[in-house]
């Protein structure tokens, strides 16, 4: 079961591992868009951490509605309104319930990939982090563990490097795209290590 607390514990931990992975993120975006990845991630969560961390929420949900408001009002670029979209479908999808368990959770990010790629007008295989989403959200079963979670969106993280971009600025470099990791994968990485990390 997921918990207010563990909302902002969640944002915390992905804030220290998008803040201590700045110029990381930033490099791998100077390779293959316009290098602001680390910049956009770092400060939109700071901005999320400050909003949320010791506000008084009565819901997850709420919780996560200023998180997603927070990301679509302060990171740029592309990510700032996909993050805002996957976090705002996942509040939506999560609003009214009482307790929040692995199957309500593990819809509420259906929802969220679900707006991410209708928001990006993307799919599977694209390089983009649908492509970490994707399976990860296969892994929230009645068997979910919180390593099985963190293998799965590394792997998947790691399987970017051999594709070839065909969304956003990475697919303006076609082939010369392939054999770099995509930016917004290796953030999406973070922030479900983060959430292995609360939950387990
Ligand atoms: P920008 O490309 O506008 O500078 P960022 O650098 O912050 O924005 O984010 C780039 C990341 O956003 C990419 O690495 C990719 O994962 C993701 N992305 C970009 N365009 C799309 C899209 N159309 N659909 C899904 N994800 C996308
Ligand atoms: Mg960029
Ligand atoms: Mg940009």
């Amino acid at each position: 079961e997921l918990h207010v607390q563990d909302v902002i514990t969640w944002m915390n931990k992905t804030n220290e591992r998008l803040q201590s992975n700045k110029e990381y993120l930033t490099s791998l975006d100077q390779a293959v868009g316009d290098g602001d990845h680390g910049i956009n991630m770092a400060r939109g969560f700071n901005e999320v951490v400050q909003k949320i961390d010791g506000a008084d929420y009565e819901t997850v949900s709420d919780a996560l509605k200023d998180v997603a408001m927070t990301l679509m009002s302060k990171v740029g670029g592309a990510a700032g309104p996909l993050y805002g979209t996957a976090f705002l479908k996942l509040s939506t999808s999560l609003k009214g319930k009482d307790s929040v368990d692995q199957e309500s959770f593990k819809s509420g990010l259906e929802e969220a990939l679900a707006g991410m790629k209708q928001r990006g007008k993307s799919d599977e295989g694209e390089k983009t982090l649908v492509d970490v989403w994707s399976p990860v959200i296969e892994t929230f079963t009645n068997s979910f563990n919180p390593e099985d979670l963190v293998q799965t969106a590394q792997t998947a993280m790691e399987k970017t490097k051999d594709m070839k971009a065909t969304k956003g600025r990475a697919s303006y470099l076609g082939d010369r795209s392939i054999g770099h990791l995509d930016p917004g994968s290796v953030s999406s990485f973070y922030l479900f290590e983060s959430l292995a990390e609360t939950v387990k």
